[in-house]
Parts: structure tokens; C-alpha cells; sequence
């Protein structure tokens, strides 16, 4: 029997808790009454306001300019009117101007027709990526035009695409590649157009071996050069570093990024995106959220409007107890935030809620050299010294052992049994490390 690849340094396998959400097929919550749409939802430069409140708007309209090489444009998911430009906190406690529109009552909504896209060169592809708004929708937001222009004198040997999904309760990608996988592999093929690339794999975690075959399904109809890679399922094979090793045996050097080992990586979700974007003319002003945890009613995805209140989706799927805590994410590399008047951004996968009991903090004992957090260790790093380090205010000597390698994926906290707060003091570290 054939293997099954993964990564092999580190990792751990928590309760995926997928179940809760995975057979709940997408569903689009209703036009909420006002949206808030942040003016930072991408790495880099906020954009700056095309519109002043009174303004109107119209559905894909650009509301926001892209303000540098680093940043993204911004634009209104419906027809309505700008009431107010505000400051708002987002779940990953940065503080972002933004437009608050009221939705007309009336056909809120824009009409998207489909458009020919084959004759579109790669450099039309790229222009059409930067202008309707699209970031990475995996979390990193890091403004897709910019991967896909791929340097003079680079090549692109393998294009990755990310169908990993591998954080605990987050189903979104999941039902993505299963309802809409047509879409989803022809996204892929216009990222092919754009980056040229020697071979195309979408790896997918074993978990969800009904999207796999979705996606073959498709593929081996049109006769695209794809293969789906099933990978075994083991967190935080989502993170770029760990899919490039578990798909195409190739390590990427501290410091360094996919393309300097010949590869681009991509979400599923960006190259859903970007077929919207290519084929439809559609900016990204929606996207599939998972809702789920422990406190929710009713476990759902749903397609949701950016700038949709955490608390219209709340409301949708129902609170059924009262919840302590918020997560934008997943639970191992989510945000903790507490106010539901926080919009869905272009990057928030999923909005989790828990209960305090659920959510429970084990109380912290000293570390016993146990050596556990070196062993889950996905980076090789040693938390347990690092820990320490930053511990005894030594930022200077962590930053020398590879702090800014941490990825923050919570491996090593979660295997702790002295419960010590180990991704907080790595990030802590880093912050004060650089100054
Ligand atoms: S949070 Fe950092 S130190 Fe901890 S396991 Fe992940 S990469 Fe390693
Ligand atoms: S897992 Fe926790 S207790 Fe064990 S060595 Fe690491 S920091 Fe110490």
C-alpha cells in the first residue's frame, strides 16, 4: 500500500473537532443591516478612503486604494451608502479606519455575470488579481498579486495548492472543495496561467477524502495537468514550511520564501477567489466562514459579506450558552477577541465560540525538562530554552536562537504538561527581541 506523505519534524494530532461542522453544507446568511468595512485586511499599508460618508456606493465598487507595493484595494460588497468612516478594533486587536455602509433595502446585492477569460494573457490574470482586491484567504492576507508575479529569472517547479485545512473546528475549505470544486480547480489552472509552473499538486489532509474525490472528479473530466496529494493528517501541516515538505520534499531555509525553492503556495480559497475575480469580474467582498465551538447552536458555513458583524453571524446560528470567549481562526493560531461588533475581514476563516468551561486555563506549574516541546517542535526550535530565555528577559540571546523562526503554531503549548504559556512568551519575545 502506497503511503501516505506528511511532514516529519514535530507536529501533533489534537481532537479536529471537524465533525461538528463538516457535513453542514454552505449556506448564505441574509444582507445585514450595516457593514463595517476595514481599510487594513491584508499585510502591508492600510488602503486609503475613496468615499466620504453620505457618499453612495455600488456593489464591487472600490471604496479603498491600495496605498503601497504591500497593500490591497478594497471594495463595497453591496449597494448602499457610507454613514460613517470609523475606527474599529479587529480580532487581531489592530486598530483600522473603516467604512460603515447601510445596504440599500432594495437589491443590495450585485449582479455578477460570467465574462470569456481564456484570452486573458498572464499579465491581464495578474492586473485583474491586484484590482478586485485578492489576499491570501487561507489567514495571511498577504496581497495575492504580488505572490503571482513571479521575479525575471525565477521558475516555479511546483505550484502547492493549500487544501489542508488542518486547525481544529475549521470545515470552510472543506465544503469549498466539495460544493464548489469546479471552481475551485479552475482558479487553480488561471494561478498555473500566471506562475507557468512544471507541475501543480492540491494537497489535501485525509479527513476530508470526499473533497478529494470532488476534485479528482473534476479534474480528470477537463484532463488538467493536477494531482491531489492526500496528506495524513497531522497540525500545522497548513503552514506553508510543513505542505512544502509533506508534498514535494523540499525544506525552505530560515529567512527564506517558497519561490526561493521553486515553489508558490496558495489556498484553495484564493483560487476560488480568484476565478470569481477572473471569470465573474467579482472583486472579494464575501467569503465561507466556518461558525462553530462549543457554544453555538448550530454548527455552520456560511458565505457571509466582508464586514459582516461577528454578531449577525452569531445571531444566524444561535448561541446556545453563553460565550466566554471568541476566536477569529482556528483555536491554535486564531485571535482571541471579546467584542461581536468585530467585522469579518478578507483573511477570517472561521468565528468560534466557547463557553468558559470549554475554555478552561489549566493552572501553570514549573517546567520539568520533559522535553516534549522539542519534540512537537515543527521548526526544530527548543521552546523549552527559548522559554526561558525570554523568561530571564534575554530577548538578545533568543533572537540568536532562532526566535524568529517560531511560527506560533502552538505545537509546543499544547504538549506542555506544565501548561506554561509558551506561543505567548515566543511572540512577547519577538516584539522586544527586534527593538
Ligand atoms: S509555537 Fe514556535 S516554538 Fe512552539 S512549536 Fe510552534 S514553532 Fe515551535
Ligand atoms: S514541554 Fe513544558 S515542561 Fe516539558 S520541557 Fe517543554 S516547557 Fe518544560
Amino acid at each position: 500500500m502506497q503511503k501516505i506523505p506528511t511532514f516529519r519534524k514535530g507536529g501533533i494530532h489534537p481532537d479536529d473537532k471537524k465533525v461538528l461542522s463538516n457535513r453542514q453544507a454552505i449556506e448564505r446568511l441574509p444582507v445585514p443591516a450595516e457593514l463595517i468595512i476595514p481599510l487594513s485586511q491584508h499585510i502591508g499599508a492600510p488602503a486609503l478612503p475613496l468615499k466620504q460618508k453620505g457618499d453612495r456606493v455600488e456593489a464591487g465598487e472600490k471604496i479603498g486604494q491600495g496605498a503601497s507595493f504591500i497593500s490591497a484595494d478594497i471594495h463595497s460588497p453591496v449597494n448602499g451608502t457610507v454613514t460613517a468612516l470609523n475606527k474599529v478594533t479587529l480580532a487581531n486587536s489592530v486598530v483600522s479606519d473603516a467604512f460603515v455602509i447601510t445596504p440599500d433595502t432594495e437589491n443590495p446585492m450585485g449582479i455578477w455575470e460570467e465574462r470569456p477569460y481564456e484570452a486573458f494573457s498572464a499579465a491581464e490574470l495578474q492586473k485583474i488579481v491586484k484590482d478586485l482586491g485578492i489576499v491570501g484567504a487561507g489567514g495571511a492576507t498577504f496581497p495575492t498579486h504580488i505572490k503571482l508575479t513571479v521575479p525575471r529569472g525565477k521558475t516555479v517547479d511546483a505550484l502547492v495548492v493549500n487544501g489542508v485545512e488542518c486547525e481544529p473546528y475549521l470545515t470552510a475549505d472543506h465544503r469549498l472543495m466539495l460544493e464548489h470544486s469546479e471552481m475551485v480547480v479552475r482558479g487553480v489552472m488561471l494561478v498555473a496561467r500566471m506562475t507557468n509552473p512544471k507541475k501543480i499538486i492540491i494537497g489535501v489532509e485525509n479527513n476530508k477524502k470526499d473533497a478529494i474525490v470532488a476534485l479528482r472528479k473534476v479534474i480528470a473530466e477537463h484532463d488538467f495537468p493536477i494531482v491531489v496529494t492526500p496528506l495524513k493528517v497531522k497540525y500545522p501541516q497548513g503552514d506553508e514550511k510543513q505542505l512544502l515538505k509533506a508534498t514535494i520534499k523540499r525544506e525552505i531555509p530560515s529567512g527564506k520564501l517558497p519561490l526561493d525553492v521553486g515553489a508558490v503556495v496558495l489556498n484553495v480559497a484564493t483560487a476560488f477567489a480568484i476565478y470569481e475575480a477572473v471569470a465573474y469580474n467579482k472583486p472579494l467582498i464575501e467569503r465561507i466562514v466556518t461558525v462553530s465551538g462549543e457554544a453555538i447552536a448550530t454548527k455552520r458555513n456560511l458565505r457571509v459579506l466582508i464586514g459582516t458583524k461577528v454578531a449577525d453571524l452569531l445571531a444566524y446560528a444561535g448561541l446556545a450558552e453563553e460565550a466566554e470567549t471568541y476566536i477569529a481562526g482556528g483555536p491554535m493560531m486564531g485571535f482571541a477577541f471579546y467584542d461581536d461588533q468585530t467585522p469579518i475581514i478578507k483573511g477570517t476563516s472561521g468565528i468560534l465560540a466557547f463557553t468558559e468551561e470549554a475554555h478552561k486555563q489549566a493552572p501553570v506549574s514549573p517546567c520539568i525538562s520533559c522535553g516534549r516541546c522539542i519534540a512537537a517542535c515543527p521548526m526544530g526550535l527548543q521552546p523549552t530554552k527559548l522559554y526561558r530565555l525570554i523568561d530571564h528577559r534575554q530577548y538578545s540571546e533568543a533572537m540568536a536562537t532562532n526566535l524568529m523562526d517560531c511560527k506560533e503554531c502552538g505545537c509546543c503549548a499544547f504538549v506542555c504538561p506544565a501548561h506554561l504559556p509558551l506561543v505567548h512568551a515566543m511572540k512577547l519575545g519577538k516584539r522586544l527581541g527586534r527593538k
